[in-house]
């Protein structure tokens, strides 16, 4: 079983001054357990919160596909509903299609599955474009 993912909540970005240069800080509050972990602005996606031990992200996406994947391994979700939350933050480019895999396999998906999806889902749209063209 994995464990549950939250986003982090970003808040009072300041300049920290140290020997070695100005580095830009912020807060990111646990939105599990409320605690408020002080880290670089820059270079990170995800840490582990000091406070409960969870993974929390930079943003909601990870555990947005998490949550998807969580669901499809359930059954819980309507099965376009879950992949198309997880192709539509590929087509935006907010996450990669391996990163999705490696997300996946987590929860039991393998490489050739969510690849197959990609391309269903990439040829359901080409598909659509041209009858929207041709109408
Ligand atoms: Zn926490």
């Amino acid at each position: 079983m994995t464990q549950r993912r939250y986003s982090a909540r970003l808040q009072n970005k300041r300049l920290v001054k140290i020997h070695t240069g100005n580095y830009y800080v912020i807060d990111a509050v646990c939105k599990h357990c409320q605690h408020v972990n002080t880290v670089g602005f820059a270079g990170w996606s995800a840490i582990k919160c000091e406070g409960c031990g969870h993974e929390i992200y930079r943003t909601p996406v990870y555990p947005a596909v998490h949550r998807a994947f969580r669901r499809l391994s359930r059954g819980t979700n309507a099965k376009w509903t879950g992949w198309g939350i997880i192709m539509d933050l590929i087509d935006m480019q907010k996450i990669k299609l391996k990163e999705v895999v490696a997300i996946g396999a987590e929860y039991g998906f393998s490489k050739e599955v969510i690849q197959m999806r990609r391309t269903d889902w990439i040829k359901m749209h080409i598909d659509l474009e041209w009858k929207v063209m041709h109408v």
